[in-house]
This record gives structure tokens, C-alpha cells and sequence, in this order.
């Protein structure tokens, strides 16, 4: 029976409007905006902690392996039954089939048109997509291109407008230009943003690009319409153009959680910064081999992420070894 003290009013969420797909659109989608086949879901419910609205790698419930991205997922993103981020580079060529560049501070709206202006000059037609506190700007290449030579581009129109990049010189606000990577590292994924016309999960509202109308069918006919960057025009808009080192930044590796099951004994990522993950283990200097004066490096040691108690040197120290580096020798017995 309901009474107030039991059953406090919860406010009703939002349901978004889900569109007929004609699937003859999906794979022109896929042409133009899927880099590789792993891909991000937005998690439909908040993070209880923040409120935030997560992205995370879908899995196969029972055997854990990532999904990859498929057509019938990609039409229920145009849908709106839910949503997907898609990752700029392919790892195999280092390379994306677009530019987006992600604004959402303060002034998010005049340093997009700045920048959307300053590309027409070079020739570069921009399509601006509205999101939930700003825009993206999608820049789209006639073929892949190398993720390096598209950042270097974008850093150095930026530089010369005077929009802050965030992330670097100290800016908490600014924009954040996909492929965020110059490069992928063996394993890595880099990071994905939300696939265009897709419905964000939190207010359940879609968002279109501003130079059509409100649906799928224009919004279509405009991308197809929207002029591609070629090869050519990149290499030579970043002629004698390089990122300053003070611009370069890899987005930083958390540092993982100990599990809570692999119990309360000696762990590893309790004495040592990780700096990168690939292959499926963390990687970071030795510390026995750092002690020696080894591993400038700083990549020998490997964890294991499935269960870190597992970690090896690849210098051939053996765990006392590293165990006495740091200071916690394993006990005789
Ligand atoms: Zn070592």
C-alpha cells in the first residue's frame, strides 16, 4: 500500500523518441563515421555516485569478450533505442575517417564558429552537431587519415584563434579534439565520443546537426552533401607544422583499483604507479630494476589486470627481488 514514508516520489525519466530506420542508411553510416569495430554503450542509468552517465565496452554476458560493432547496433543508435561512442583511430593504420572537435564550457558556441569560420577560409567545410552543454564539430575525410597529421592541423588553428585546448598550459575548459591520440599503442583504444545523431541517455534528447532539418532523412542527404577533407589539402594545411611539446598529452592511465577479491595480502598496485595497459596487463618501471639503475624505460614490469597479484619482470628480476626493492620482502618461513 503506498504511503509516504515507503514509497518517495521518484521523478519519472525521460523516454526518448525512437524513429524508424531505413536500413539502407546503416551502412552509409558505418562508411563514414566506424573506425574500427569495438565501440562504447552510454550506460541508460546514472552512476549513483555522480549522476554521470557513463560509457563503457559492451561485453558478452558469458564469455566477457568485447562485442563488435554491428549494423543492427548502429541502427538502433539512429533509432534511439540506445547509444553508442565510436573511437577515432584505427589501430591498424594509426588513422581516422574524421576530425570532431568537443566543446562544452562557457564559451563553447563562439569558439566552435570561430573555428568552423577559420576552416571555410582553408577550404574545410565543418558540421556543427549540438550536444547536451555545447557542440561537436565534424570534420569528414574523403579517405581515413593519420590521426597525427589531423591533430597537428586542428592544434595550430587553434592556437592561432586563441581557443583554449583543454589539457594543456593549464586549461580546465577548452576544446578536445578527437583522435585524441597521435597514435594508439598496442592495445590501447584511445577515446570515443558520442556517434553522431545519437539520443544522449540523460535527458533522452537527440541531437542533430544545425545545417538540416530535424530528421533522419535530411540529416543524411546533408552528411552526404558535406565537402571531405582529402589527403592532399591535410598535408598541405600542416606543411612545417608540428604540436608543441607543451601541447602534447596523453590523457592519463588511472591508476587501477585493487580488486576486492584478490584478498588483503601483499598487492602490487599498492606500491607502484602503472603507466600504461596493453595486452591485457599494466605496464611500468621495475623496481628492482630501477634500484640497478635499469629500465630508463620504465616498462619491464607486467601486471596482470585480470587479477594483479600476478606480475612479472621482464628483465629477468625474480619477486624477492622486487619485493625488496620495495621495501616489503616476502617473509621466510
Ligand atoms: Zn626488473
Amino acid at each position: 500500500m503506498f504511503t509516504a514514508a515507503t514509497s518517495p516520489w521518484i521523478p519519472p525519466r525521460p523516454t526518448p523518441e525512437i524513429l524508424k530506420v531505413d536500413p539502407a542508411l546503416v551502412p552509409e553510416y558505418m562508411t563514414w563515421f566506424v573506425n574500427r569495430r569495438a565501440y562504447t554503450r552510454q550506460s541508460n542509468t546514472p552512476n549513483p555516485d555522480n549522476q554521470r552517465y557513463y560509457y563503457y565496452q559492451p561485453k558478452e554476458r558469458l564469455t566477457k569478450k568485447r562485442l563488435a560493432l554491428d549494423a543492427s547496433t548502429v541502427r538502433k543508435h539512429l533509432s534511439g533505442l540506445q547509444t553508442i561512442g565510436l573511437y577515432a583511430i584505427n589501430p591498424e593504420t594509426q588513422r581516422s575517417k574524421w576530425v570532431a572537435i568537443d566543446a562544452d564550457y562557457q564559451r563553447a558556441h563562439r569558439d566552435l564558429a570561430a573555428l568552423k569560420l577559420e576552416l571555410k577560409e582553408d577550404g574545410v567545410e565543418a558540421a556543427l552537431e549540438m550536444s547536451r552543454r555545447g557542440a561537436h564539430l565534424w570534420i569528414l575525410c574523403e579517405e581515413p587519415l593519420p590521426a597525427n597529421d589531423c591533430r597537428t592541423y586542428i592544434y595550430n588553428l587553434a592556437l592561432r584563434l586563441g581557443v583554449p585546448i583543454k589539457g594543456t598550459l593549464n586549461q580546465l575548459d577548452g576544446i578536445e579534439i578527437f583522435p585524441r591520440q597521435d597514435e594508439l599503442r598496442e592495445g590501447e583504444f584511445g577515446n570515443a565520443i558520442r556517434g553522431p545523431l545519437g539520443v544522449h541517455r540523460a535527458n533522452m534528447h537527440r541531437y542533430w546537426f544545425e545545417d538540416a532539418a530535424p530528421d533522419l532523412k535530411s540529416q543524411f542527404a546533408y552528411l552526404r552533401r558535406v565537402r571531405r577533407l582529402t589527403a592532399e589539402e591535410l598535408s598541405t594545411f600542416i606543411e612545417g607544422l608540428s604540436i608543441p611539446e607543451e601541447f602534447q598529452s596523453r590523457p592519463k592511465i588511472e591508476q587501477p583499483a585493487v580488486p576486492f577479491e584478490s584478498g588483503r595480502g601483499f598487492q602490487i598496485l599498492d606500491h607502484v604507479q602503472v603507466k600504461r595497459k596493453a595486452s591485457n596487463n599494466w605496464w611500468t618501471q621495475c623496481p628492482s630494476c630501477a634500484k640497478q639503475g635499469h629500465d630508463r624505460s620504465g616498462d619491464n614490469l607486467a601486471i596482470s589486470v585480470g587479477d594483479p597479484r600476478f606480475y612479472k619482470c621482464w628483465a629477468g628480476c625474480t619477486k624477492e627481488m622486487i619485493r625488496d626493492a620495495l621495501g616489503v620482502p616476502i617473509r621466510q618461513r
